[in-house]
C-alpha cells in the first residue's frame, strides 16, 4: 500500500486517500480510496459523503477492459516506484496533539516499542462501550509514506491483538473497522498519522445501520468530560496490561 501511496504521490495522481476495511466474520481486504484537491469546504464535504456512501454501500461498477487498463497501469507505475519507496526519516516533534507529552498521557492503553495505542477522548458510538482506539506512532510522521515498516507491523501486530481480546471477552463486539486518513480533503484533523479501530456492537447490515455508519464517521462524536475519559482510561489500561508489541 506504501508502494501504490508512493506511486499516487510520484506521479502527481494525488496525496490524500483513504485506506479503510471492516473485520466481521467473512474474509478481510484492505481498500485505498484516493481524494482529488479540493478548494471549498463544501467540495470537501461532498467528497467524503461520496466516498463513505460508495465503501458503505458498494462502489461504481468498471468494465472488464476498463478494469484492465488499470491493471496495466498500476503493474507499470509500481514497478517504476519499486526502487524509491524508502519512507522518509522525519522525526522531530510537531505541534500537533500526537507529539504533546500530555495528550498521550491522558489517552494512552498500550504503549509499544515504536508506537502507542490510545483511547480517543472522543470515541464514535456505535452501541455499547464505544470502544473507538487510536494507534500511533511514537516519533512524529505526518502521513502514511512517512511511517516506517517497523512502525507499521507494530500497528497491525497490537490492532490485530485488540481484536483478538475484544472479540473474544466481548459478545456483543460484530465487527471492526479500520481506517486512517492522509490529506486534509480526505478528513485527516490531526497532521501526525494515526490508525482508527472502532469495535462496532451492530452489524450495520440494515440501510440505516450504514447510514449511521458514514454519520460517525463523518462527523465524530462529542468528547468525553475529563473524568469521564480518565476512568475509562484507568480500566482498560488495567485491562490491557498483559498486551505488549
Ligand atoms: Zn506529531
Amino acid at each position: 500500500m506504501q508502494h501504490i501511496a508512493q506511486a499516487w504521490k510520484s506521479s502527481n495522481f494525488t496525496n490524500q486517500y483513504l485506506i479503510y476495511g471492516m473485520v466481521d466474520s467473512n474474509a478481510f481486504n484492505w481498500e485505498m480510496v484516493p481524494y482529488k484537491k479540493c478548494r471549498t469546504f463544501i467540495g470537501r464535504a461532498f467528497q467524503q459523503i461520496q466516498v463513505l456512501w460508495r465503501t458503505v454501500f458498494g462502489g461504481v461498477k468498471v468494465s472488464e477492459k476498463e478494469g484492465k487498463n488499470q491493471l496495466k497501469k498500476y503493474e507499470l507505475l509500481l514497478s517504476k516506484s519499486a526502487e524509491t519507496t524508502e519512507p522518509s526519516d522525519v522525526s522531530s516533534r510537531s505541534d500537533d496533539s500526537f507529539c504533546k507529552d500530555d495528550t498521550i498521557e491522558r489517552q494512552w492503553v498500550i504503549t509499544g516499542r515504536k508506537v502507542n495505542v490510545l483511547f480517543n477522548y472522543a470515541p464514535i458510538g456505535f452501541g455499547g462501550e464505544k470502544l473507538h482506539f487510536l494507534v500511533v506512532p511514537k516519533q512524529h510522521r505526518e502521513t502514511f509514506t512517512d511511517v516506517t515498516q517497523e512502525e507499521y507491523c507494530e500497528s497491525l501486530d497490537l490492532t490485530g491483538k485488540l481484536i483478538d481480546h475484544f472479540t473474544t471477552t466481548r459478545k456483543t463486539v460484530k465487527n471492526v473497522y479500520l481506517l486512517n486518513k492522509t490529506g486534509v480533503d480526505a478528513g485527516q484533523t490531526v497532521k501526525h498519522w494515526h490508525l482508527h479501530v472502532i469495535f462496532s456492537t451492530n452489524k450495520a447490515q440494515n440501510f440505516w445501520g450504514r447510514i449511521t455508519v458514514i454519520k460517525n464517521i463523518l462527523l465524530g462524536s462529542s468528547p468525553l468530560k475529563r473524568d469521564e475519559l480518565a476512568k475509562k482510561v484507568g480500566e482498560l489500561r488495567e485491562e490491557l496490561t498483559a498486551i505488549k508489541a
